[in-house]
């Protein structure tokens, strides 16, 4: 199919001009102008897209790309090598970051709720961009122990759990990747449990002097399945191959 075509279909699914990002959203290296098979992944890294040149993808499709904000403006090192790579097999590279993070359905968030075995949640009023920080109930309230153990099986990959309130808990709130700041907003929220990708130091810290458990489940093991399910929605309306990669990353 066309890029161009490809590109209104995203958009249109995803509303990413409507939302501000840190970064380009769309397409973010220019490659050739038809696209027959496409590699999706959490990041656009080598080892991403080594993947594609061997899988003669005309386009690598992204959660985290490339051109941040405050990143290093020079073309050197191993953002040449990415580059190079894109232009001399003329791929094109399309990166989706917050719009793929807040999507209510293909998004990150939406997804992990899923795998935290929640079928209904909503976005945390006042937080932007709406969907960035999720919340939902369980059916009944149960050890945190319990949903640890499940995020583990579901994600493959260990969690890191800060148990503070010691009792079942039934009212969650999450958000995916490098969202641990969203503890606060999380426990203003009435969560008794947050869960997120990543943990800083600090992130304890808030979590026993609020009185709220905490969940780290890896920034890469939270975010591969909007990008997933992003291809698999282009896949299912356009025909167009989509191969989704994993790239192991233990952070
Ligand atoms: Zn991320």
């Amino acid at each position: 199919m066309e890029r161009s075509a490809l590109l209104a279909l995203i958009e249109q699914q995803l509303q990413s001009s409507q939302i501000r990002d840190y970064c380009p959203n769309g397409l973010q290296v220019e490659g050739k102008a038809e696209i027959r098979c496409i590699v999706a992944g959490v990041t656009a890294s080598q080892a991403l897209l080594d993947k594609a040149v061997e899988l003669g993808a005309d386009a690598v499709l992204v959660h985290h790309g490339y051109f941040w904000k405050n990143e290093e403006p020079q073309i050197t090192g191993i953002k040449k090598r990415r580059l190079q790579t894109l232009l001399r097999h003329d791929i094109n590279l399309l990166a989706y970051h917050l719009p793929l993070d807040v999507h209510p359905v293909l998004g990150n968030n939406a997804q992990l709720a899923q795998k935290l075995g929640l079928r209904q949640f909503s976005a945390v009023p006042g937080v932007s961009p709406v969907g960035v920080l999720m919340q939902g109930q369980l059916e009944q309230a149960v050890p945190a122990e319990v949903i640890a153990r499940r995020l583990e099986q579901e994600l493959g990959r260990a969690v890191l759990h800060n148990s503070v309130l010691n009792k079942p808990v039934r009212t969650l709130a999450w958000c995916t990747g490098g969202g641990q700041s969203y503890i606060d907003a999380a426990y203003q929220a009435g969560a008794e449990l947050f869960v997120s990708g990543e943990v800083s130091e600090q992130t304890i810290h808030s979590s026993r002097e609020l009185g709220i458990d905490f969940m780290a489940a890896g920034h890469h093991a939270t975010e591969r399945y909007g990008i997933a399910a992003l291809a698999a929605f282009i896949e299912a309306q356009t025909g167009v191959r989509c191969h989704f990669v994993d790239i192991d990353n233990p952070a």
